[in-house]
């Protein structure tokens, strides 16, 4: 998708001549955007994400993700609509979805569908390799490497964990760090290649779905590559927010290889280095107990 270089032409450009911003409500909950309901003239309403002008590489690259999640069909994304930049700000603009409350039903519906995407056809989603994604992506902690590789584990190792230990060093001491390097050598010991490649959301907390007001699941704010599967569903689980009926309803339709419970906090690990890195020590007695266990 083309960057339009004014708010006012990206607008026209989706949804005509005229059409102007008639009232903008600040939406809260994200933890790196600003983000407005927009009311326009039409009577329709368009969700906005703003940042400043330098960071139109994180909504191109959360464009490409809510693409591959709506290219497999299987659970709802917002419709990207346009990305651009205004005088000092970049900005993304969304479908609206109207929220509603969660249900048994939404959940189950949530669990089918993401199993679903898990099983969708990656080949669209990454040239060159098996896993990893079309580009690199921009992220509130930094960019996320998604280089194509054949082998999952070195994928894992080598453009998700190993970069943000790098990043995380001063916080460990020489010991601690020996004790890193010799943990990432030997994940092959403790992660596997997955039956089939998948297209994962990337960072699905429960933050990052919502339910509409007809109680249908949206995936929302992803950071997609293509992977295995057990690490989005690891996230699910280190932060809460998931209930049975979700977990049950994908097993059931995508099952889980055993020992991935095993794999799971290696999975976490990722997400609590990048919380280290990115919100402060807060996070680092739950990464040494993850290293205990393993290293
Ligand atoms: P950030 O990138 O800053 O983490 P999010 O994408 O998580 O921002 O969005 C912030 C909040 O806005 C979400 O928690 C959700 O409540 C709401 N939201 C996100 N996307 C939409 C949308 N398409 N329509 C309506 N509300 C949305």
């Amino acid at each position: 998708m083309e960057a339009a270089d004014s708010l006012i032409l990206a607008i026209e450009n989706i949804r005509g001549t005229g059409v102007r911003v008639t009232n903008s409500q600040p939406v809260f909950g994200g933890d790196i955007n600003s983000a407005y309901k927009l009311t326009l003239s039409d009577g329709s309403v368009i969700f906005m994400k703003a940042n400043s002008r330098q960071k139109l590489a994180i909504f191109e690259g959360e464009a490409e993700s809510l693409n591959f999640i709506k290219q497999t069909n299987t659970v709802r994304s917002p419709e990207v609509l346009a990305l651009g930049t205004d005088s000092d700000i970049s900005f993304l603009l969304l479908e609206f979805i109207l929220s509603g409350p969660a249900s048994g039903a939404s959940s189950e519906e949530l669990g089918i569908g993401l199993a679903r995407m898990h099983q969708a056809d990656t080949a669209a989603f990454v040239k060159g390799g098996k896993f990893g994604a079309l580009h690199d992506h921009l992220l509130g902690s930094g960019i996320q490497d998604n280089t194509p590789t054949d082998s999952w584990v070195s994928f894992f190792t080598e453009r998700r964990l190993r970069p943000q230990f790098e990043k995380a060093h001063h916080y460990f001491d020489s010991s601690s760090r020996k004790q890193i390097d010799t943990f990432l050598k030997n994940l092959g010991e403790y992660l596997v290649e997955p039956q089939r490649p998948s297209l994962l959301h990337g960072d699905l907390w429960a933050g990052n779905y919502m339910v509409d007001r007809e109680g249908h699941p949206w995936l929302i704010d992803p950071a997609a590559y293509v992977g295995h599967a057990e690490a989005d569903l690891a996230l699910t689980e280190l932060f809460g927010g998931f209930d049975r009926t979700f977990y049950d309803a994908y097993q059931s339709a995508a099952g889980l290889d055993p020992g991935y419970r095993d794999r799971r906090d290696i999975y976490n690990l990722y997400h609590l280095v990048k919380h280290l890195n990115l919100f402060g020590t807060g996070y680092l007695y739950s990464v040494k107990s993850i290293l205990r266990k393993y290293a």
